[in-house]
């Protein structure tokens, strides 16, 4: 049961993922909590998906709310899932609105503040302590699996915390970590990503890398940590965004069994070492073939040969609530998403002021494959340059494969209104540039030899632009027909 001494009614005093629940329970359908008893190997998620999960989730599904399963079959802990799987909720809980999301996290990223370290008797993560080898995990932690498929059961929002073991520059990202054993957890990471690079450094000098993986956190954080290169490169702490996002430092605390930090107002830590040189099979213990939902929609394959974290001690809040996420879907698309619209936007509006009004990652593509972009020509010399913007945004993120380009009257966040764009401001041979055999995101099935014959090898794709904007010169027939204004009030009243 949440605490309501704790109760929050501002976003801006969110510190923490149960100031952040106590927050949406003071708005309705933004919490649902339920005390019927629920298992954490896939019914959990079977429940979310009908309740809040949304498209890249097979149909029936919808965007809802966030949902606290208070009452977990074999566990004291609770689970919360789908916090951030509304876009609305998203902006309630940055204090913004669905349009100016991204200009938030570009206020946060120009206005980072780097993070503190407070005192272990003042972490709220550190109340109760387990020590290994006196803990399980998988007694302790309700770790759901998602499907039936899946590799096992995993943590897929845990934040893991590590630094460089030459620079000791430090770096916050969201991997997928199955549970291997009682004190055993494989680790996913996307090749080149930053605590993959302070790993293999690490496991070069022949040692264990220190990590902390914090789970329930304060949205910002969980945003924050979602930014990519080239806006966050190797060495940029993205805590320090959080921080600019809640204009005060995200509060790190030491870790109680290695040399690391966590978040101090995280519900859960686990902390351990990534093992130098020992591998294991993502499902060693099921044998599924299939590892978890990735967020294209799909059940991920399970890997070959998995990095080993090595669990020295767990440690947490009285009454912990653990946070998830089940895969694909509207929650994955906030996180991926938002902080891409960040970088597409910093990058256009430095190469051309003024042009781009706004972009958003839809969810068809997870927040990562598929943007639109809303552009404004002033002028006959803006004829073109739309391309030139799409063309910089698939610089600001590598991974995107599709843009969509539309006017200023046209809503990028009303999926219906892009169509009527693609429709009436479209034809097919002219406004369709192809750019065959890039790479991209690995995840997406259609990039294979099998799929096209200009496509060379796994993960290459034929990113594509989609200009549904209308030529300048021709601007005069398409303009939508005009309502008059009127005072609604007066007819709803
Ligand atoms: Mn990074």
């Amino acid at each position: 049961m949440l605490d309501l001494q704790t109760r929050c009614t501002l976003a801006k005093d969110i510190v923490d993922l149960r100031s952040a629940l106590s927050y949406l329970s003071t708005i309705p359908n933004q919490l649902l909590t339920t005390r019927e008893p629920v298992d954490p190997h896939a019914e959990l998620a079977g429940v979310y998906k009908l309740i809040g999960a949304g498209i890249p989730v097979a149909p029936p599904t919808r965007i809802g709310p966030a949902m606290l399963f208070e009452n977990v079959k074999g566990y004291d802990m609770q689970v919360v899932t789908g916090v951030l799987a509304s876009r609305e909720r998203t902006a309630l809980l940055l204090n913004s609105s669905v349009e100016r999301l991204p200009f938030e996290l570009l206020r946060a990223l120009n206005q980072a503040i780097a993070p503190v370290v407070i005192p272990q008797s003042q972490a709220p993560c550190q109340q109760v302590i387990h020590h290994s080898p006196d803990l399980d995990l998988r007694k302790l932690i309700p770790a759901p699996t998602n499907t039936l498929q899946d590799a096992g059961p995993y943590f897929n929002l845990g934040l893991l915390r590590a630094e460089d073991p030459e620079t000791k520059e430090a770096d916050v990202t969201i991997h997928r970590l199955c549970v291997q054993g009682p004190d055993l957890l494989s680790v996913y990471f996307v090749p080149g990503r930053h605590i993959d690079q302070f790993r293999i450094k690490a496991e070069r000098l022949g040692k264990p890398l220190p990590i902390s993986i914090s789970m329930g956190l304060d949205p910002a954080v969980y945003l924050a940590a979602c930014f990519e290169p080239p806006t966050t490169p190797l060495g940029f702490d993205e805590l320090t965004i959080a921080g600019g996002l809640r204009q005060r430092p995200i509060e790190l605390v030491d870790c109680v069994s290695v040399a690391a930090k966590a978040i101090a107002h995280a519900e859960i830590v686990i902390e351990g070492e990534i093992l130098p040189q020992e591998r294991i099979r993502e499902d060693i213990h099921t044998n599924t073939g299939y590892a978890m939902p990735e967020f294209p929609g799909y059940l991920g394959k399970a890997q070959a040969a998995l990095p080993i974290i090595r669990v020295k001690a767990v440690t947490h809040r009285h009454k912990p609530i653990l946070q998830t996420i089940i895969g694909p879907g509207e929650e994955h698309t906030n996180l991926a998403g938002i902080p891409t619209e960040a970088s597409i936007f910093r990058l256009v509006e430095n190469s051309m002021p003024g042009r781009l009004l706004n972009v958003y990652a839809h969810s068809a593509g997870g927040g990562k494959y598929l943007a639109i972009l809303q552009f404004r020509k002033s002028s006959i010399r803006d004829e073109g340059r739309q391309r030139q913007a799409a063309l910089t945004a698939f610089a600001a993120f590598s991974e995107l494969k599709h843009i969509i380009l539309v006017d200023e009257d046209v809503n990028i966040f009303d999926t219906n209104d892009v169509l009527w764009a693609m429709t009436t401001r479209y034809q097919g041979d002219v406004s369709t540039i192809f750019i065959p055999g890039v790479r991209c995101h690995p995840l997406d099935p259609s990039q294979s030899p099998e799929f096209s014959p200009s496509i060379t090898a796994e993960g290459i794709s034929c990113k594509t632009i989609f200009d549904c904007t209308v030529p300048y010169h021709l601007r005069d027939k398409f303009q939508r027909a005009e309502f008059i204004e009127v005072d609604l009030a007066r007819f709803l009243s």
